[in-house]
């Protein structure tokens, strides 16, 4: 029986978090200074081995889960992550199989995450500026190889690829007109999100965010734009079409206009834990069931009881109140 929460909204979305590790230090995510070489990662055997990440998700889809994402972390770091996506790709119910990736190990990886039965990739790009891009990820990768990642990616038909742009204030705002062009009429399509106070290590303040409504209206000053009707319920970028046809772009209002009412995704992190919020202060161990030798019945009542109980709209509520809360962070629950 698919569970519904204490606000109507249905399981859709999984998504998986496959390593806690990241390879890039983004200012805004993982900041040196909190995840320096002294920082203690998980344990190889505190991670969900890729049995049991295919246990839990195919009981997740009993549950009604169809999309399903793998994500980090960066998820190109965690060894055989292509033989993971061939096991779930295997998994009836699910009609669409994706990752998000820095793109980083993209250009390597592409052909395998394809042939294993991927559907198609979103890939962070912050910048086409390699001065801004590399002051941002702060270990010096250059853009040229993560264009590599993205035109490898859609030559093995994991598309369409979609290019995550979180933009910050004063830091790559700058280049969004850039990033629009530059990837208009590619079949890409780029998504414009709005910074947000996801865990606390980022210092992040109102005052970094720009608004999605001034992202538009700078992009369309030079390409006209069109509003587009969504995909499906609950999709979490609103859609922009360039009027000349050449395309879209999506912008991802988390700050300014939440979308909490429609959410329909579970969070599942390397470790195991289950979060029905990117904000949540607390999840649910999956790994202790697992590895207690839980029946699948079980499993799935207790996935059931946490989505039953479910009442998480943070980015509605989110207030001065909300902003000192001690909230898990986004490189540990996964984008
Ligand atoms: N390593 C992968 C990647 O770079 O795409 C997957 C994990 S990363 C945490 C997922 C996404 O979250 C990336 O697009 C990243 O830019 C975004 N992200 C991280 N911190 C964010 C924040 N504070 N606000 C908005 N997006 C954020």
């Amino acid at each position: 029986m698919a569970p519904v929460d204490t606000l109507g909204r249905a399981l859709r979305d999984l998504r998986i978090s496959v390593t806690d590790r990241c390879n890039f230090r983004c200012r805004y995510c993982m900041p040196k200074e909190v995840f320096g070489r002294d920082y203690e990662f998980l344990a190889r055997d505190l991670l969900l081995s890729f049995e049991e990440i295919t246990r839990l998700t195919r009981l997740f889809t009993s549950l009604g889960v169809s999309k399903v994402r793998l994500t980090g972390g960066e998820p190109l770091l965690r060894r055989g992550v292509e033989d993971l996506a061939a096991m779930l790709a295997a998994i009836p119910g699910i009609d669409d199989l994706t990752m998000t990736t820095n793109g980083s190990l993209l250009a390597r990886k592409a052909e395998a995450l394809a042939a294993a039965g991927l559907n198609r990739v979103t890939v962070s790009l912050d910048s086409l500026d390699d001065e801004v891009f590399m002051a941002m990820n702060d270990v010096g990768f250059p853009v040229a190889l993560v264009l590599d990642g993205i035109e490898a990616a859609a030559a093995v038909g994991l598309t369409p690829v979609k290019v995550n742009v979180v933009v910050k204030r004063g830091v790559n705002d700058a280049g969004v007109v850039d990033m629009a062009r530059h990837f208009k009429g590619t079949g890409h399509i780029v998504r414009f999100i709005e910074y947000m106070d996801v865990g606390h290590t980022n210092g992040w303040r109102l005052d970094d965010v720009v608004p999605a409504a001034e992202i538009v209206s700078r992009i369309a000053a030079e390409m006209p734009l069109e509003p587009a009707d969504p995909n499906y319920r609950g999709e979490v970028a609103r859609r922009w079409r360039y009027a000349d046809g050449e395309g879209e772009i999506g912008v991802i209002t988390s700050v300014t206009r939440p979308f909490c009412g429609d959410c329909t995704r579970a969070r599942l992190s390397a470790e195991g834990t289950l979060y029905t919020c990117l904000f949540a202060t607390g999840g649910d161990d999956l790994r202790a069931l697992l590895r207690s030798g839980a029946s699948d019945e079980e499993i799935a009542a207790a996935i059931t009881s946490v989505w039953m109980a479910r009442t998480d709209r943070y980015s509605e509520l989110r207030s001065a109140a909300t902003l000192g809360l001690p909230k898990v962070e986004m490189s540990y629950i996964g984008g």
